[in-house]
């Protein structure tokens, strides 16, 4: 199933929301709330962005249009360094109460964007908010994107129904365990303790590998660099990217790549 006839394939992604995450889906615009946003793009992107060359491997970077309209020289440096630029919407919404015309505006602008920053329209979409609205899917499949990465109905990737007239999208599934939000991400409202030790999630994290490995499936990890990109943490992330790539006949490809075979190979059908 996957490339070069590797084992199982791994797919890193990072979800770079800076400050949009809080104004968002948090609706808060307090300066020391927004600087949480703001650290992951003054520390812990190119801390990340690091690791990546270190480790020799490349990644999905979703990002909202504000995000890349705030910081289009990271956008570059990401593009720059091999990475794939993904969409994630405008400003982190929720598009729920959003007729069809205020939605195809929020993914034609955040097409825009990031095309302006790295010379291609973005093949990849994940929800900012993960909700779906009846139109998603459908603007997704016209503004020609190949990959849809929201969903958790499978370990491996999947075709994902759209509607009853045979219309589908690739979707490459992520998963809360392999999250870095749920285990580290603090907030006061609503209240979520995170602040996991490091240890914890890696045993979590590498056990999961494990089984992928024996089974040949695929591993996708989803991470912030607001959060994973403390030094303690990305500490541990750059041990079990080194953990993975111990192990041979391992494919860690962009989500674009993985989308691409997938759909070339017509490995689903
Ligand atoms: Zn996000």
């Amino acid at each position: 199933m996957w490339k070069d006839n590797a084992r199982c394939a791994v797919g890193l992604s990072f979800d770079f929301d800076a400050e949009s995450l809080w104004m968002g889906v948090y609706k808060q615009d307090y300066p020391a709330v927004l600087a949480r946003g703001e650290y992951g793009a003054r520390a812990g992107l190119p801390r990340i962005l690091k690791i990546l060359k270190r480790q020799e491997v490349k990644a999905t970077f979703f990002v909202p249009g504000y995000t890349a309209e705030k910081y289009p020289l990271l956008i570059r440096q990401i593009d720059n360094d091999g990475h794939e630029i993904a969409h994630h919407g405008y400003k982190h919404e929720n598009p729920i109460k959003y007729s069809l015309e205020e939605e195809r505006e929020i993914i034609e602008k955040g097409i825009d964007i990031l095309k302006a920053i790295t010379g291609y329209a973005p093949v990849g979409y994940r929800l900012p908010s993960g909700v779906h609205t009846p139109h998603t899917l459908n603007l997704l499949l016209e503004y020609g994107f190949k990959y849809e990465s929201s969903m958790v109905a499978d370990d491996l990737p999947y075709m994902l129904k759209i509607d009853d007239s045979g219309k589908q999208i690739l979707e490459i599934p992520f998963s809360w365990e392999l999250d870095d939000a749920p285990h580290f991400m603090f907030s006061h409202k609503p209240y979520r303790t995170g602040m996991s030790s490091p240890s914890k999630v890696y045993e979590i994290w590498s056990a999961e590998f494990e089984v992928c490995y024996q089974e040949g499936g695929y591993y996708g990890l989803t991470c912030h660099p607001q959060v994973i990109g403390r030094r303690h943490r990305a500490q541990m992330l750059e041990k079990l990217i080194a953990y993975i790539k111990s192990f041979p006949d391992v494919w860690i490809g962009r989500h674009m790549d993985i989308a691409t075979h997938i759909l070339e190979t017509k490995s689903l059908d």
